[in-house]
């Protein structure tokens, strides 16, 4: 699941917006690829990774491979701006979680338990494989927001299911999962972030929309080029959706029809994109 949206929303600013959201679907059990509740790792442990980026300056903060820590949105925004750096991966990201008044909680439910116990008792082999991990678009949440010019992205995710411990894929990734800027407009991605991430899905788009294309055109653009170069992009759900910095948007996908889920003035839109011939 994906969104644009635009801000406002309850008075919140174009960031905020997209951090309370994201911390929202986070506390969420019911959305399984996301936060508390998720779908863990091979070991059974949830591992949660987020990204966020202000288009107005190029400032981004991102957290990987947290473990125990909910919403992993907010702690990544104080990677943006309380630290000089880009990314916080693993313990270290759940230390600086915990010098900031974060607290470790289970995320696990009883539900994803007896879902990790059943999966551990039928899996064939050591390590879950992407054909079995990534059927379908899952319930990863990537939000793009536009407000007077000002643009925005923010994505948080548990990753595959029943992923390596450790993997991480293209949601925290500055310019794969997200990015955003405020001459060109904002792109996120879903689907199978290895390729996405090959791809460089996000700032591809972007681009794309800065060289003159539509958000439209920039997302085939970017789909057209995966599916030409990339032999993985097919076999997978891949997803890209961009956001110029007037609000018009547009979504490709590599497989399998995708729900983009559009806010604006106090309404709420979904509009379905399905894929289309190769190049
Ligand atoms: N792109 C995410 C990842 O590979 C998963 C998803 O979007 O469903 O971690």
């Amino acid at each position: 699941m994906s969104a644009t949206t635009a801000a406002g929303q309850r008075g919140l600013g174009l960031l905020d917006t997209l951090i309370e959201g994201l911390a929202a679907c986070e506390e969420d059990p019911s959305l399984i690829l996301v936060g508390r509740g998720s779908i863990p790792n091979a070991d059974g442990e949830i591992e949660l990774d987020a990204s966020l980026m202000d288009g107005s300056d190029l400032s981004a903060g991102a957290v990987c491979a947290v473990r125990n820590i909910c919403p992993v949105i907010r702690l990544a925004n104080l990677v943006r701006v309380k630290t000089p750096h880009l990314m916080l991966a693993g313990d270290q990201a759940v230390r600086f979680a915990l010098e900031n008044g974060f607290e470790k909680r289970s995320l696990m439910t009883e539900e994803i338990v007896r879902k990790y116990d059943a999966w551990r008792d039928h899996r064939e082999t050591e390590f879950t494989h992407i054909e079995h991990a990534v059927p379908h678009h899952g319930d990863t949440v990537t939000m793009l927001g536009c407000e007077s010019g000002r643009v925005a992205a923010a994505s948080s995710t548990s990753g595959w299911p029943w992923k390596r411990p450790g993997r991480v894929g293209d949601s925290p990734i500055i310019g794969a999962g997200i990015y955003a800027d405020n001459e060109a407009g904002c792109a996120g991605a879903t689907g199978a972030g290895e390729e996405l991430w090959r791809g460089v899905a996000s700032f591809r788009a972007v681009e794309a929309m800065r060289r003159g294309l539509s958000p439209q055109d920039a997302c085939d653009f970017v789909i057209n080029e995966m599916l030409r170069r990339q032999p993985g992009a097919a076999k997978y759900p891949c997803v890209v959706f961009a956001m110029n910095t007037e609000g018009e948007y547009g979504a490709a996908v590599t497989r399998d029809p995708f729900e983009l889920w559009v806010w604006k003035d106090g309404e709420i839109d979904m509009k379905v994109f399905a894929p289309k011939l190769n190049p």
